[in-house]
This record gives structure tokens, sequence and C-alpha cells, in this order.
């Protein structure tokens, strides 16, 4: 056994032993949760259930590839390669990729994510509603999204105008042989309903599952699970209500009850022993967390005792805030010697790293960004991916109107309009309608319309036949284009054409290593698609240095030392949860922020926040005072400073006075 039994608890060990029949661990933050299903996935082992059988289920990529490695150090190298750990999105994308077709897809189905997404539903949205319409593509989204995950589906969408984009949005993706995040489970869970003998296969391949973060999964994942595990049900899940963070998904913390009406009688297991915080820590996020209403009472006890105080720091402005906790980092680091991957910082809006970044770039701190998703908004990024996208499904038309005329080959944007007219018109995708162009095009355009599908058709071809490194072939496509001369020419300087050649490289780069390691494009797209989900990448995972993360992210997470930023009214509680009615669920976010830290956990706040270059007043989040004080030290920024500055001071005068 590669793990010692004797290091779990009682609660602990029993959950490990217990391998039959369904399996509830309820449990807080910190308790081992994870550890325990890790252990209990390596037992299986042990006791003879073959690898390939077991199939663990987490909420995000990065918790994936956590509980990959903590598995794969337990097991033999053999058993570690064969045990599947994935998200419920990326088994769809498994799933689908070998069944979609009974559901009248095509199997090379391009997966839509964020701007792909944003794209077309504006499309839509002018095309239904004219130029000078307005309402947000964001909004539109989340109401299909919504809907989408709701038992009536979009045919529930009361207001006609939604109904009418939701309809189109539907038609379009069927057309471009394209699905989106929700249809990836929508389409799953279907697909095994409506076909018994492919939901045989999946139960015949996994008979042993795991589900961590139980109390995140919304009905739609359930009603997945529930085609998943066949009988006698051994599943096992786990979850902590008091960390569902994801309401605006359509999680419900109602699965956990749920759970054992599908799988009846299970054994459950609850751990009370936080092994991961200091009991200031642990004090301090009880003290927050009873303030929820409605929740289960539930015993958390720190392994831990005593701890430094939670330092609560009011700061005159986000720069400060910034500045402040780079200075900071830097001398944890170079004088307490401790790692920089020990320190993570989190925060709960993508709009407030700009400054941190920035100030961590002035101190020469590495870092690493995860949950925010800076590399794939990048224009070459999303470019070169299109590229990828078309070679692999050129029916796809979002990706292929992106790159259709990127560099500028004659076919513009009057061409493009005339041949997604043509496309609809005619039922089928744009790429089809540029087979048998329409006769109202010139002959020059017609002679580009052709050059370019030639030349997709042949880097297709290589692309599928591999015998060639995927990267160089698209290397060569790069140059052969000459898109890469085009972005350098439309660079304003020299540093940001250095900056795009690098993001071009690095994408080149990608596709090189996936090749090596065998990897088909289709499966190199899907990787890059699911990591594109709030997600990081698994090579940015490897960089060093300190930790940048939204609070989404960090679930499932620890650190020795935490800085939890921004906490001011509008941002935790973010501003639309009080107008939604979710402040309880802000309130877990901010529970789950403080329960990563393991020794050390500083709260900040500012005075004065920059928006859109416009300074803003700030209010201490109403959060705050509902911490209790026993634990907590108040601190202010300029207090902090002023003590630092006579320090200096005091420097500078025995520097006077040996120069004198
Ligand atoms: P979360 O709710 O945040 O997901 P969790 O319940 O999954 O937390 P883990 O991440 O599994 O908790 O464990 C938290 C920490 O406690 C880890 O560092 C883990 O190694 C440690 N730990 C768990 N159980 C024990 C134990 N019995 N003895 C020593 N350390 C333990
Ligand atoms: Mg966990």
């Amino acid at each position: 056994m590669a793990f010692e039994l004797s290091s779990l608890n009682p609660a602990q060990s029993e959950a490990v032993n217990a391998l039959d029949g369904p399996v509830l661990i309820l449990a807080g933050a910190g308790t081992g949760k994870t550890r325990t299903v890790t252990c209990r996935i390596s037992h299986m082992v042990d006791r003879g259930i073959a690898p390939e059988n077991i199939l663990a289920v987490t909420f995000t990529n990065k918790a994936a590839s956590e509980m990959r490695e903590r598995v794969g150090d337990m097991v033999s190298k053999k058993a570690g390669k064969e045990i599947t750990v994935c998200t419920f999105h990326s088994l769809c994308v498994r799933i689908l990729r070998t069944g979609i077709d009974r559901l009248g897809y095509k199997h090379n189905f391009t997966i839509y994510t964020g701007n792909d997404q944003t794209g077309l539903i504006k499309q839509i949205i002018v095309r239904k509603g004219g130029a000078q319409e307005k309402i947000e593509p964001g909004l539109v989204i989340s109401l299909i999204s919504k809907a989408k995950n709701e038992p009536g589906g979009i045919a529930s969408i009361e207001d006609p105008f939604i109904a009418d984009i939701a309809q189109a949005y539907a038609n379009e993706l069927r057309a471009q042989n394209a699905v989106d995040f929700d249809d990836l489970l929508l389409l799953g869970e279907r697909l095994l309903r409506e076909f018994p003998d492919v939901r045989d296969i999946c139960r015949q391949r996994w008979t042993r599952i795991t589900v961590d973060e139980f109390q995140d999964t919304n009905s739609l994942q359930m009603r997945l699970l529930q085609q998943l595990v066949g009988e006698p049900y051994h599943v096992c899940v786990v979850g902590d209500d008091d960390q569902s963070i994801y309401g605006w998904r359509g999680a419900e913390v109602a699965n956990i009850l749920q759970f054992e009406k599908f799988f009846p009688n299970p054994q459950v297991i609850r751990l009370e022993y936080n092994y991961r915080s200091s009991a200031a820590i642990i004090h301090t996020a009880n003290s927050l967390i009873v303030h929820n209403i409605g929740r289960r009472e539930k015993q958390l006890r720190s392994v831990k005792p005593g701890g430094e105080p939670i330092r609560i720091i009011a700061m005159p402005g986000d720069e400060e805030e910034a500045q402040f906790i780079a200075h900071e980092i830097t001398d944890i680091h170079r004088v307490e010697k401790k790692p920089l991957e020990d320190i993570a910082i989190l925060f709960r809006t993508n709009s407030q790293c700009r400054h941190l970044e920035q100030a961590l770039r002035e101190e020469d701190i590495p870092y690493r960004m995860i949950g925010a998703q800076s590399f794939y908004d990048k224009r070459e990024v999303r470019d070169l991916l299109a590229y990828l996208q078309v070679l692999a499904n050129p029916d796809a038309d979002v990706p292929l109107l992106r790159i259709m005329n990127a560099p500028p080959r004659g076919i513009g944007q009057s061409a493009a309009i005339l041949l997604t007219d043509t496309s609809r018109e005619r039922g089928g995708s744009v790429w089809e309608s540029m087979g048998v162009p329409s006769d109202k095009f010139s002959t020059r355009a017609r002679n580009a319309i052709g050059e370019f599908t030639e030349l997709i058709l042949s880097y297709r071809e290589r692309m599928n036949a591999g015998l060639e490194n995927m990267g160089q072939v698209l290397l060569q496509m790069l140059e052969q284009t000459g898109y890469i001369e085009w972005v350098i020419r439309n660079s304003k300087n020299e540093k940001e054409s250095d900056m795009r050649r690098s993001s071009i490289d690095d994408v080149v780069q990608q596709l090189t290593d996936a090749s090596k390691k065998g990897l088909t494009l289709q499966k190199f797209l899907d990787k890059s698609a699911l990591a594109r989900d709030r997600e990081d990448d698994n090579d940015i995972e490897k960089q060093r240095g300190v930790t940048l993360i939204t609070l989404h992210s960090s679930k499932g997470l620890e650190y020795p030392i935490v800085y939890l930023v921004g906490l001011e009214e509008g941002i935790l509680p973010h501003k639309r949860s009080t107008e939604e009615g979710t402040r309880d669920e802000e309130r877990r976010l901010l529970y789950v922020g403080i329960t990563r830290a393991q020794d050390r956990c500083t709260l900040t706040w500012c005075a004065v926040r920059t928006k859109w270059g416009q300074q803003h007043a700030g209010e201490i989040s109403a959060f705050i005072p509902e911490l209790d004080d026993k634990h907590i030290e108040h601190l202010d920024y300029d207090d902090i400073m002023g003590a630092e500055a006579s320090e200096e001071d005091l420097a500078n005068f025995f520097a006077d006075l040996r120069s004198e």
C-alpha cells in the first residue's frame, strides 16, 4: 500500500475502507476530503480493482491535474495512466467524440467557448434586432445558458426576443457542427439516456465513480451521474455545502439530498478535523459562515492550535494595495526564505489583477495566473486556434469567418456577408457555400475563395495524415499565408511585435509538444477549449512563482500564505449579488477564500479604487464586521508605512553621520 492507513483518522479510514455501494462524505473545508478519496482510489487498486474501471470527476482542470498527480504518487505508473481523472465537461467530450453521430452531429464537432460564443451571439443579435440593438451579449448568453440547464430547455424562455435569439443560436450551432459548454453536458446526458448500448459501454468501463466538490454539481450533472452509475452503485461523492459557489450555474445544494434518492441507503461519513489551517483561521472562518441562514450546522475543529492573527489592512487605493503586497512578498521571500509558491493572492474579479500583475512585475516577482483568461484572449492566439479549428472542422463558421481574410486575401467583408447569406439560404455552412460560390461574386473574389479552400484542404490533409509534427505544419501554413509578416507589419512598435510574435511561438510550441505526445489535432483543440473555461493550461501551471488566482478557481487548493484583496462592497460581495439576492453565496466565497490559508491570512480593502480610469470611493465589505475579532488585527496602511518610513529615516540618518 502506497499510503499509510495510520495517517488517516478513524472517520477517514472508514471512508477509505467503504468501497462498495454509495458513499456520501460530508465535511467542512480542509478536513481531508480530497485526500481521503485519493487514498480511497489507491486502496481500490490495492484491492485488485482494475485501474481503467476507476473514474474520478472533479470540478476544475486544476483540481483534476492535482488529483491525478496525487493518485499517481500512490499507485504504479501504469495504473496511474489507466485511471480516469477529469472534469464533467471533459468526460462528456470523451463520450461525445465516440458517439455524437447518433445525435446527428459529426464526430469532428467544434467546441465554442468565450469569444467564439460571444461572436456568434453578437451576429445573431444584430441580425434579429438591427445594429441599434443594445442588449448585452453576455446577458443573452447567461439567460440561454440558464434555460438550457433547466428541464424545459430554451423553450422555457419567456421573453420572445431572447427566445428567438436562443432558437437561432441553436440552429447556427447545429449548422456549424458546433457545441457550447452547456451542450457538452446536455448532449452527453442525452446520448447516455437515449442509447442504452452507449450507456452500457460506459457503465462497463467505469464501475467505480468518485465525484469531488459535489456541492457544486447542478441538476444536469446530477442526471448525468445517474446515467453513468449503474447498480450496485459504487459511487462516492464528497462535498461541503458551505463551499457551494456556483449557484449562478444552477448548482444545487439540494443535490446532496437528491443523492440519497438516486442511490439509496448511502453510507454517510462526516469528517470534523481540519488539518489545513491554524485555529485562528478556522475560528475566523467559522465566525463568518454562521451568518448564512438555513445552513446545516457542522463541526470544524482545528488540529493546529493557535496561529498568527488574521490581518485586516485598510489601504488608501488599489495601487497601494498591490504595491504593499508585492513589497511584503519580496520581504517574505528574502528574509523569511519562504518559497514564492507558498504564497497566493486571491481576488474576486478579473479587473482586480491589472495592478497586482504590474506591482509584481515591478518587484521582479515571478507569478502564475490561474482563472483569468489572459492567454486565450490574445488576438493572435485566437487567430491561430481559429485556423486550427477550421482545419479540424471547416464547417465551423465562427473560426472560418475569423481567419478567412486574416491576413487579407481578397475575401473581405462584403464577400463574407454574401457567403453567410448564401449559406443561410442553402441551410449549410459557410464552408459549403465557398465550395460552390454564388454567381454574384467577381472572378477575382471567386479565385481568392478557390485558393483559400485549396489552402485549407491541403493543410487539413497534412494535419490529419499524422506523418509530420503538427506544430511544424502550422508554422509552414503561417509562413505560406504571410500571417506572421502581417502581424508584425501591423504592430505599433517593436515591443508589441515581439509580444505578438511570442504568443504565436507559444501556440506553435504547444502544438509541437502535443504532436510529440501523439495527440491528434482534435484532442489538442479539445484540451485548449476545456482549458479556456476560466481555467489555466497545464503549461501555465508548471510555471513557478506566486499564485494569482480567482476565488472561484481557488476551491480545493491550499497555500501557507494567503492575501485576499478588494474586500469592498460591490466587489466582495459582488455588486450583482445584492441585486440578485445571492449575498449568501458571496459569503461562502469569502469562506472558501479564508479556508485556503494554512498559516497566514491577510485581508485588504481600499478606500479608493480606479475603474476605467476613474476613481471611486470604496466602502469596506459588510462581511468584515461579521468576523469575530478574537484573532483579528486591524491595521492601516499609513500606520504601517509610517513605521517603515521612520526606519528608512533612521538609515538615512546613519548614512548622513558616516558621510560627514
Ligand atoms: P477543501 O474543502 O478545501 O476541498 P478537503 O476537505 O478536500 O478541503 P484536503 O485538501 O484533502 O481537504 O486536505 C487538507 C489538508 O489536510 C491537506 O494538506 C492534507 O494533506 C491534510 N490532511 C488531511 N487529512 C490528514 C490527516 N489525517 N493527517 C494529516 N494531514 C491531513
Ligand atoms: Mg478538496
